[in-house]
């Protein structure tokens, strides 16, 4: 019993979140479109989903182009208030009856995504990372990129780090990105991370199909790829709660 109903919370839970998340971008969306009097000239992608040389996917919630640069925009649905800031592996959630609930740093997730993005455009462009907390709860994360959603039309206006895109070049990244975006389904990409964690879970390597054994490191005893040093996949020892 226990582990079905562990296995039945392990399938519903990324769908769950997606349901969530699917408000949170058409909100994003509807503020990259704004009405006709304040039109940008801009092209954007929305659900982008990579897959990278390792068969791993990776979804974009949004690729924002404009001539003042591209913008690879994560979108995050949570209430309450949420902690995090750059370094940290996880963020916390916390509700407003205390409970509190982690996730994955979405701007450590947003950079994988940034670099996947630059090196399909053959890294002649930087990507410039942005995550929107569509509740508007972004204050307490002290990263100048992390904004809150009734900010990111003008964030997008004001920034400036000197890039100017032509027309053409801003058609030339739009194409390309379409080129490569892979016809898996959200449904497959939610299936291929769940087999991810459970290659990891079994101890097998993710990256190169290897097996996962315990190694001394300076911190402490980790996961390491029987491969090492040709595949450097490391996986912490967690304690599960
Ligand atoms: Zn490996």
């Amino acid at each position: 019993m226990g582990i079905l109903s562990k296995l039945i919370r392990k399938i519903t839970r990324p769908v769950r979140a997606k349901r969530n998340g699917v408000i949170g971008e058409r909100k994003v969306i509807n503020k990259l479109n704004p009405l006709f009097f304040e039109k940008v000239n801009h092209r954007q992608i929305n659900n982008l989903i990579i897959v990278d040389e390792h068969n791993k996917s990776h979804q974009i919630d949004h690729i924002e182009i404009r001539q003042n640069g591209i913008f690879c925009i994560e979108t995050k649905n949570y209430i309450g208030w949420i902690f995090g800031d750059d370094l940290v592996k996880k963020w916390t959630q916390v509700l407003y009856n205390g409970e509190k609930y982690q996730f994955v740093n979405p701007l450590k997730q947003n950079k994988s995504h940034c670099y996947h993005i630059s090196k399909v455009l053959n890294n002649k462009y930087t990507i410039n990372s942005i995550v929107v907390m569509v509740n508007n709860n972004a204050d307490k994360i002290k990263c100048s990129n992390v904004i809150n959603l009734n900010y990111l039309t003008e964030y997008l206006r004001e920034f400036n780090n000197g890039v100017s895109l032509s027309n053409e070049e801003m058609d030339e990244i739009y194409n390309k990105l379409l080129e490569i975006n892979s016809k898996m389904t959200n449904k497959e990409h939610i299936q291929n991370i769940i087999k991810t964690k459970n290659e990891i879970a079994q101890n097998i390597c993710p990256r190169c199909g290897g097996r996962l054994v315990l190694r001394n490191g300076k911190n402490g005893v980790f996961y390491g790829c029987s491969n090492f040093p040709k595949c450097r996949f490391t996986k912490n020892i967690t304690i599960s709660n």
